[in-house]
């Protein structure tokens, strides 16, 4: 609102400044010419009025004589013209001087007998007084009508108009033209004059002439032919004949008109004429006031700006051009039509500036804007070399000394180098940039563009080294709008079976790639919850191929679909899975045989003294055997995922008390006391079997490990959304640098105290995999020789 508010009123500034700049000199001149240009273009038209011209011309001279002409002839003239009964006689001659006596009756006498006069007047500069050169006052008799013969061309010398009188000795004189109309009794078109009582208020005004063509547009008769009687009387009844001169020289009464394009004159005669046909007709051109030429450039202005705004480019320009030749046209139409006159020039000029003055606002207004991005963008730029510029140098530095010395010269080493040398210049080369570019003050247009460039090429390097990022993953990324349109898929999806490069509908194809499932609502979800969702082992759409699949949200824009291959991981579980079958099926049924026979065997005496000590030699060792499959087992089914968790909600004190009770009698024998919290209320979401078992496992190696005469402490601590079990004990320790290793299956220390303790190195394998089944971790802290920490934790 702001903005169209703005512009009308600047519009309106710029209307008023091409108004005013219409009325300077040359435009004057502009509108003049554009004047007669648009009325030669309305075109000649054929006179409607009753006028004739009786014409003292070149061919009367010659055979009547120069001029002047003694008034005798020009008193037979008028009696000749006289006795055709015309509506009126007007005779543009001025009759101002005495001639002899003779000659001045004859002419009184011819005036006398016309009883529809007009004679000429004009005002002259006598003295620097303007007088009235009035006809000798005996032709100005009761009945002669006078009217003043004045042209009044403009100032480029070309008549175009006519005063409906003038004024002069405080005496008003109307126009020729009107009084010959009078003295006809014809009406004129027009109003001049203001009718108050009995007296007539004359307000001269102009009368802009419809000329209805070039010369000899009006009917003519030679004064020769009338003065010799070639002329039939009948040819004057009941029309206006003027009488004048059209000869050139005489009286210098010979004047450009609009239709003078090809330098020909008009004799005054012929103008009185077109006046007399211009307010017999009520043709007269009206001009349009300078308030709606003003209003006309103000709409033009506004329309353009407008224009400009909606169809910026061709469109625009192609308008703009077309609304010359339509204002030319709408000027004409007007003219030929109406006579009234729009002076087009100005609303041309309103084209020719607004055009440019519009283009040249886009260009201020987008410099500034240009000036303000850039000034953003040289503010991130800075910040950019004042958070890393300083510590690029030393870490290439390093990074070089470190090549150096840790590998050897090898064509590795070599190739690092080079990278790095081409990193080196290139960043080194970056920087110069920038500090040539910001280090400046200057930021003229050359600098704008160079900024821009500049920053136009961090922009490319920026997204190149991000394509080359996606491009050198190895997992399958394809990414979707909110739309569903898939804007982006890496190199890596061309390698699937069923890659579509423009797929109609991400959720359909991400279903077609995989196993057929449907993918719209897991797209719903991810978008409205905006959390991502991940399932494993998802069988491609060969069935061959297992991926680990996440959808993830880009805030509310879209949603991005990553593949992992997981095939060799989805092998190596179904080879666990077949391989816990094989041990439990294959491996525990003959052991059940073994110690089942070797049991009865012992049991009804069946073999001599020696052979019972081999017996219970195999009884342990089946034993033992048996018991290492179990813990093999236990880890071996959740790791295949075949034992499914079953978490339910329960207090944590009597898990331990359990727990306690089974293992009292082990610690006691080493007379190891177990410290537990009393009353322990903890609540835990966890699979209460497994827990047991892990905390078992934690506790047992506690009395392991442990000297006689120790104590072990059980503790539990919740917080920060988890539950901390804490087993502690005054062991032997482990190093530093055992203290992963122990978690590994099958790892066992190789110190004096594990030697002693049987063990299969499974216990703490178990415990770790409980723990991260769960969500949590195990970890342990240790002092050698002084004793352990063993700390589970699960989400609370
Ligand atoms: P196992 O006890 O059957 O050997 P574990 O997986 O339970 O197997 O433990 C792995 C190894 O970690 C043990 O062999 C032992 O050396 C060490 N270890 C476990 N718990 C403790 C402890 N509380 N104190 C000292 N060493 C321990």
């Amino acid at each position: 609102m702001k903005l169209v508010f703005g512009a009308v009123a600047a519009s309106f500034f710029v209307a008023v400044a091409i108004l005013l700049l219409s009325w300077t000199t040359y435009f004057a001149q502009l509108n003049s010419t554009a004047y007669d240009f648009t009325l030669r273009l309305a075109g000649p038209i054929s006179p409607m009025s009753p006028t004739l011209i009786v014409a003292i011309d070149e061919s009367s001279l010659d055979r009547i004589g120069a001029w002047p002409w003694s008034r005798d002839k020009l008193a037979r003239l008028i009696e000749r013209v006289e006795t055709g009964n015309p509506r009126a006689i007007a005779v543009d001659v001025l009759l101002d001087e005495k001639k002899s006596e003779e000659e001045d009756n004859a002419l009184a006498q011819s005036i006398a007998s016309a009883p529809a006069i007009v004679l000429a007047t004009r005002i002259a500069s006598v003295n620097g007084v303007d007088r009235w050169r009035r006809p000798n006052v005996r032709f100005v008799q009761n009945h002669v009508r006078l009217g003043h013969v004045h042209a009044d061309p403009d100032f480029d010398g070309i008549s175009r108009r006519i005063f409906s009188a003038k004024i002069s000795e405080a005496q008003a004189v109307r126009a020729f033209a009107r009084e010959a109309l009078r003295a006809a009794g014809l009406p004129e078109k027009g109003a001049f004059e203001e009718n108050i009582g009995s007296a007539d208020i004359i307000r001269p005004q102009t009368v802009n002439i419809r000329f209805v063509g070039d010369n000899a547009s009006f009917r003519h008769v030679p004064a020769w032919k009338v003065l010799e009687g070639a002329v039939e009387p009948a040819a004057f009844k009941d029309q206006i004949v003027l009488i004048g001169s059209t000869a050139e020289g005489i009286d210098l009464d010979q004047w450009f008109t609009p239709f003078s394009a090809n330098g020909q004159k008009m004799s005054g005669v012929e103008i009185h004429a077109n006046a007399i046909e211009t307010l017999y007709t009520g043709r007269a051109i009206a001009e349009i006031s300078d308030v709606l030429v003003l209003v006309g450039l103000w709409t033009l202005v506004v329309l353009f700006w407008w224009v400009d705004r909606r169809f910026e480019g061709r469109r625009f320009y192609a308008t703009a051009v077309l609304t010359g030749p339509v204002l030319v046209a709408l000027s004409w139409l007007l003219m030929k039509y109406y006579s009234v006159w729009v002076p087009f020039p100005p609303f041309l000029a309103a084209i020719v500036l607004v055009l440019p003055g519009l283009e040249v606002g886009k260009l201020v207004r987008m410099n500034r804007d240009l000036d303000g991005k850039i000034g953003r963008l040289t503010v991130a730029a800075l910040h950019e070399r004042l958070a890393s510029g300083g510590h690029r140098p030393p870490l290439q530095l390093e990074t070089r000394q470190r090549i150096l010395s840790e590998l050897p010269h090898c064509s590795e080493r070599e190739g690092w180098l080079t990278a790095l040398d081409a990193y080196e210049r290139e960043s080194s080369g970056r920087d110069k940039n920038r500090k040539h570019l910001f280090g400046t003050r200057r930021h003229n247009s050359r600098w704008k563009l160079d900024a821009v460039d500049f920053f136009s090429e961090e922009l490319m390097r920026f997204l190149s080294f991000n394509n080359a990022i996606l491009a050198s993953i190895e997992d399958v990324i394809i990414v979707s709008n909110a739309a569903g349109h898939v804007v982006y898929q890496n190199p890596a999806s061309k390698r699937l079976e069923g890659y579509c490069e423009d797929p109609p509908f991400a959720p359909d194809y991400f279903t077609s790639l995989l196993d057929r499932r449907p993918f719209v609502p897991l797209f719903a979800r991810v978008l409205s919850q905006m959390e991502p969702v991940t399932s494993e082992f998802v069988p491609g759409r060969n069935g061959r191929n297992f991926y680990n699949v996440t959808l993830s949200p880009i805030a509310r824009a879209g949603v991005v679909l990553s593949m992992h291959d997981a095939t060799a991981q989805h092998e190596l579980n179904q080879a666990k899975s077949d391989m816990v079958s094989l041990v439990s099926h294959e491996l525990r049924t003959p052991l059940t045989s073994i110690r089942g026979y070797s049991d009865m065997l012992l049991k009804y005496n069946l073999v001599q003294e020696k052979g019972k000590e081999f017996l219970t030699t195999i009884i342990d060792e089946s034993s033992r055997l048996n018991q290492l499959i179990q813990s093999f087992l236990d880890i071996a089914y959740i790791e295949s995922g075949r034992q499914k968790m079953t978490k339910s909600e329960f207090e944590i004190g009597p898990v331990f008390k359990d727990m306690v009770s089974i293992l009292g009698p082990a610690a006691a024998e080493k007379e190891i006391a177990i410290e537990m919290p009393d009353m322990e209320t903890t609540r835990v979401l966890a699979d209460r079997l497994l827990l047991y078992q892990a905390l078992t496992n934690l506790v047992t190696n506690a009395i392991k490990y442990s000297p006689p005469r120790t104590t072990v402490r059980i503790g539990v601590a919740n917080g920060s959304g988890r539950v901390r079990f804490q087993i502690a004990d005054q062991g032997c320790g482990i190093p530093a640098d055992e203290a992963a290793k122990i978690f590994e299956k099958f790892y066992r220390r190789a110190n004096k105290e594990t030697r002693e303790q049987g063990g299969f190195g499974l216990g703490l394998a178990f415990v770790k995999e409980v723990a991260t089944r769960h969500g949590g971790d195990v970890l342990v802290e240790s002092t050698v020789g002084e004793g352990s920490v063993f700390t589970l934790w699960i989400p609370n």
